[in-house]
């Protein structure tokens, strides 16, 4: 039996909101003591022939391990396409998964809210790693409405993701040192290309002009990315999309919408649209057309070996719509290590885009068509 299914009920609700804290800690000081033992001279979970088998809660997180990883390891992204992290529970294929993996990645910062259970039964027998934890935690967003919590939405300020790469390297280094170089190198890369990705974010975004700089969303996902970029943030519901927007919140969003002409809002990858219908709607009863600046990903990536199927084309992604629907102007020029990284992802005319799109999961429950391989960044 699948043992978090028997937590339904009260139980859940009181694990979401207040067991994480503790649960964080206790599974920093296994990770710490997996980690000591390794160092200590237990033998390395995979040779160079055997690639070492990942586990990452979310896409986000599954991309930055095969992007530092490469061929020296087998990811699995758990939260694929559409899914929402905030409600998602682990299925016995995913608890299966786990408990077969070398090193476990999960964001925290309760984004996994569902999950929490299953995690910190992981962490007593695996390497679990909470890769928020590289974070300085004085960079966190604590907003109100997450009542003492901090936002987990961090993928969404490049800079931020930063050092969570750099804690996928380390805990890649500590568990098979014998790839330190490789490690090093390929995540040396991948840094250099989200500084031209923050780079590019910010001179985008701040071609929109001033007072059209207000992203309205079904959410609360983008804070660190409005914080990041120089964006005013309005969302319907909270920080989690566990609980419903109420006719309340959509009203007070309806006026500051008609009074401050605002011409877009944007839907959401994991998020029903019936919210922003209902808030378009709303404008349009008192005279106010608003339309939709397009979708935007926001808790997980898009379909597997497409552009917005790694965290990358995803920020691109979501700043080129952002930019455009707000009345800005995309920059003439991508910078040349984005371009070239994003090339592989536009199709010629007449070639198949099975030799030029990389695969992006190399262990999906579902095969994808093509053969799996690391994806590379590529100067
Ligand atoms: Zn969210």
């Amino acid at each position: 039996m699948f043992a978090t299914q028997s937590n339904s009920g009260p139980r859940r609700g009181a694990t979401h909101r207040s067991g994480l804290r503790g649960f964080a800690s206790g599974v920093f000081a296994v990770v710490v003591a997996a980690l000591a033992a390794v160092a200590a001279g237990a033998p390395a979970a995979a040779a160079a022939s055997e690639p070492l088998k990942i586990v990452a809660t979310t896409g986000m997180l599954g991309d930055a391990a095969r992007h530092v990883a490469r061929e020296r390891a087998n990811v699995r992204s758990l939260m694929n396409e559409g899914v929402d992290p905030h409600t998602y529970k682990p299925t016995p294929g995913d608890v299966r998964a786990m408990s077969d993996a070398d090193v476990i990645f999960y964001n925290g910062l309760h984004l996994e809210g569902r999950m929490a259970d299953v995690i910190v039964r992981m962490a007593s027998r695996r390497t679990v790693v909470r890769a928020t934890e590289a974070i300085d935690e004085s960079l966190l967003r604590e907003p109100a409405e997450f009542e003492g919590h901090f936002d987990p939405h961090v993928w969404f300020d490049v800079s931020l993701w930063k050092p969570v790469v750099t804690r996928v390297r380390d805990a890649l280094i500590e568990k098979d040192p014998a790839g330190k170089d490789a490690y090093t190198a390929a995540a040396g890369e991948y840094l250099a290309l989200l500084d031209e990705l923050h780079t590019y974010a910010r001179s985008s975004i701040a071609t929109i002009p001033e007072r059209n700089r207000v992203l309205v969303t079904a959410h609360d996902a983008f804070g660190y990315f409005g914080r990041a970029y120089g964006l005013e943030l309005l969302a319907i519901q909270g920080i989690s999309t566990d609980s419903e927007a109420s006719l309340q919140d959509i009203n007070a969003l309806v006026d500051t919408l008609v009074t401050r002409k605002i011409p877009a809002v944007f839907i959401e990858s994991t998020v029903p649209r019936k919210t922003i219908d209902a808030l378009i709607e709303g404008c349009r009863g008192r005279g106010h057309t608003v339309r939709i600046g397009g979708e935007l990903y926001s808790d997980a990536l898009g379909p597997s070996g497409t552009q917005q199927g790694t965290y990358v084309g995803m920020v691109v992604h979501n700043v080129e719509q952002i930019t455009k629907a707000l009345g800005g102007t995309l920059p003439a020029d991508r910078p040349a290590r984005l371009a070239a990284y994003l090339a592989r992802f536009e199709e010629p005319a007449e070639k198949s885009p099975a030799t030029t799109r990389p695969p992006a999961d190399s262990n999906e429950p579902a095969p994808a068509p093509n053969a799996p391989s690391a994806p590379s960044v590529k100067p």
